[in-house]
């Protein structure tokens, strides 16, 4: 066997992915991430990776590796060329917001969002106008166009501290595009919605279908059982869970805790990605794929690094400055 391959079948065995079903088997993805890698340098490219991409893109080829939150604040500081998202089309035009000097692209034409298409930039403006001097404060899973009419962007990582620091100055304020998102935050903060909070309807096609009784049966099952759920998740299913907040917040409890089980309530590549890293710990898997996020696949990132072109992602210079102020009030309060 190539010695080059043979080195790359052991560092990506070394990373647990021995473990993990592929097709074509760890020799197949071994041969893809070691193109990758090699052409990423030869390009001077970054590549980003979210959490609910599969195992072997954030660990086989993600140079910088989180949540929403991590790969905005990440990427402002990277000295690449350019930036592979391997996400969702909203947070490739933030990475561009935010370095608009660099290329950057997503190796996906399918890499939407449920929340993002669920409300336009009309949309807010007759929001604004229907509760004028209100602040805007929108979830980061929304278009630039979006971000442009926004007052703050917040992700689920910093939306409650956000909100905390916001409400000390505002007495209502408008919460989109999500509006599960926004009752369990309204719900934490002691604030309600349609009164101190005006939600939109936007929802997470992911994480709206999860059955809250079943968080009851599981835990029959696996006495012990600690169940983490994300934000976006319907208040019935958050009231059945011991923990509810952002990938980050949720890998951090884990980090952090010695349960019998844990049950994460998200995307699966959060799970398989959890399990790589605690082998020792045991995961049940409750959780729902995203389409938009397992359109993006090791194959197409090679075949974007062979052809970048169709794929660019680009942002009109007064809608992105304009979003980039909304942004960067987030990195502001988020402080
Ligand atoms: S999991 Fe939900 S919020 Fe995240 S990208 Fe997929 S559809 Fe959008």
């Amino acid at each position: 066997m190539d010695a080059a391959l043979d080195g790359e079948i052991k560092r990506l065995t070394a990373l647990g992915l021995h473990r993990r079903c592929v097709e074509g088997g760890l020799a197949r993805t071994a041969a893809l991430t070691l193109e990758i890698n090699r052409l990423k340098a030869e390009k001077n490219a970054v590549i980003c990776a979210h959490v609910y991409q599969t195992p072997e893109i954030i660990l086989g080829i993600g140079d910088l590796t989180g949540d929403s939150y991590k790969l905005a604040a990440d990427c402002r500081t990277t000295a690449a060329d350019s930036i592979i998202f391997c996400g969702v089309h909203f947070m490739a035009e933030t990475a561009k917001i935010l370095n608009p000097s660099k290329k950057v692209y997503v190796p996906s034409k399918n890499a939407g969002c449920s929340l993002s298409e669920a409300v336009t930039a009309a949309d807010v403006r007759g929001l604004k106008a229907a509760h004028p001097g209100l602040p805007v404060v929108t979830y980061i899973n929304t278009s630039a166009e979006v971000k442009a009419e926004s007052d703050c962007i917040v992700t689920s990582a910093n939306a409650e501290k956000i909100l905390r620091r916001l409400y000390e100055k505002h007495d209502r304020l408008i919460f989109i595009p999500d509006r599960f998102m926004g009752a369990n935050l309204a719900a934490t903060l002691g604030k309600t919605p349609g009164k101190d909070i005006i939600l939109w309807h936007g929802t997470c096609v992911v994480h709206e279908k999860f059955d809250p009784a079943l968080i009851a049966v599981y835990r029959r099952r696996y006495p012990g059982l600690v169940a983490l759920a994300h934000a976006e998740c319907p208040a019935e299913l958050i009231s059945a869970v011991d923990f509810m907040g952002g990938t980050g917040d949720m890998m951090r409890y884990v980090a952090g805790t010695n349960a019998a089980a844990y049950l994460l309530v998200t995307e699966c590549g959060f799970g398989e990605l959890a399990a790589l890293k605690f082998p020792e710990k045991n995961f049940i898997a409750m959780c729902r794929l995203c389409p938009y996020m397992k359109s993006i696949t090791l194959g197409s990132v090679l075949a974007l690094l062979k052809d970048p072109s169709p794929e660019e992602v680009t942002v009109p210079p007064g809608i992105a400055a304009r979003a980039k102020t909304a942004i960067e009030k987030m990195f502001e309060l988020a402080a």
